[in-house]
C-alpha cells in the first residue's frame, strides 16, 4: 500500500437492491443514507414520484425570487423511504412485471403497466404547435413503466384492462423526468421509452385508464 493508499483499488460501491455496480456521482440516496443504482431508481419510479414545486411560506403562500419567478424545490418521494421499503417496493414491481409477461408475453413482446390512472389532455397550440394540439386533443397519457421491450411514437398497440384488449394508438411516448409533465410535453426533446424506463404513453381511446392497466405490442 502507497503512502496515500494510491497502491489499493478502491472498490466500487455495489446497489444493494441489484448488486450492480454504482459509478461515481450517480445512483440515488434514500432516507437511511443507502444509495441504489439508476436502473432501480427508475423502476421504483412506478410507484415514487419525484416533482418540481413552488415553494411556500408557513401560511401556505408561494415565495417569489426577486425577479418574479417563483421559488421552486423538489419533492421527492423517494427520498423519503428506507432500504427496506425500497425492496420491498422493488419485489411488488418485480412480481407485477414477472407476472405480466407470464401472462401475456407469448403474445406481446412489448408491455407497459400504468402506475397510475390515466388523465385527458387538450394541450393548446401555443405550448405544443398547431399539428401536434391536433393530434394530441382529447388524447389519454398513461404514465408507468415499461416492463418488456420499448414503445415508440406513431404506433398501434393494445389496451387491456381485467383482460379486455382494446385496440389504441401511441400518438406519442416521452421518457419521464423530475420536470412536470406539460414541461415534459412542450419540450418534446426525445421520443422512445425502453424496458426499465418510466414514461408516459399518449393514447388515442375512448376508454378510461385505470391503475394497473397494461398496453402491449
Ligand atoms: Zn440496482
Amino acid at each position: 500500500m502507497g503512502l496515500f493508499g494510491f497502491g489499493k483499488k478502491k472498490e466500487k460501491a455495489k446497489c444493494p437492491l441489484c448488486g450492480a455496480e454504482i459509478g461515481f456521482l450517480s445512483g440515488k440516496v434514500l432516507k437511511d443514507g443507502s444509495t441504489i443504482c439508476n436502473g432501480c431508481e427508475s423502476k421504483l419510479r412506478l410507484k415514487y414520484d419525484e416533482a418540481v414545486v413552488n415553494k411556500t411560506d408557513a401560511l401556505g403562500n408561494v415565495q417569489f425570487k426577486d425577479n418574479g419567478y417563483a421559488k421552486t424545490t423538489i419533492v421527492d418521494d423517494l427520498s423519503a423511504i428506507t432500504l427496506d421499503e425500497a425492496r420491498a417496493a422493488m419485489d411488488e414491481i418485480n412480481a407485477t412485471s414477472q407476472a405480466l409477461v407470464g401472462e401475456i408475453g407469448g403474445s406481446y413482446s412489448n408491455i407497459f403497466t400504468a402506475g397510475k390512472s390515466g388523465f385527458v389532455i387538450a394541450p393548446k397550440a401555443l405550448d405544443v404547435g398547431l399539428p401536434r394540439s391536433k393530434k394530441l386533443k382529447n388524447a389519454t397519457v398513461v404514465d408507468g413503466l415499461v416492463v418488456e421491450g420499448e414503445f415508440n411514437k406513431d404506433q398501434d398497440a393494445v389496451l387491456i384492462i381485467n383482460g379486455k384488449e382494446i385496440n389504441v394508438h401511441i400518438i406519442e411516448a416521452h421518457k419521464k423526468d423530475v420536470s412536470a409533465f406539460e414541461t415534459t410535453l412542450s419540450a418534446n426533446l426525445k421520443q422512445g421509452i425502453k424496458k426499465g424506463e418510466n414514461g408516459y404513453l399518449i393514447i388515442s381511446t375512448e376508454e378510461s385508464v385505470p391503475e394497473g392497466a397494461t398496453i402491449a405490442k
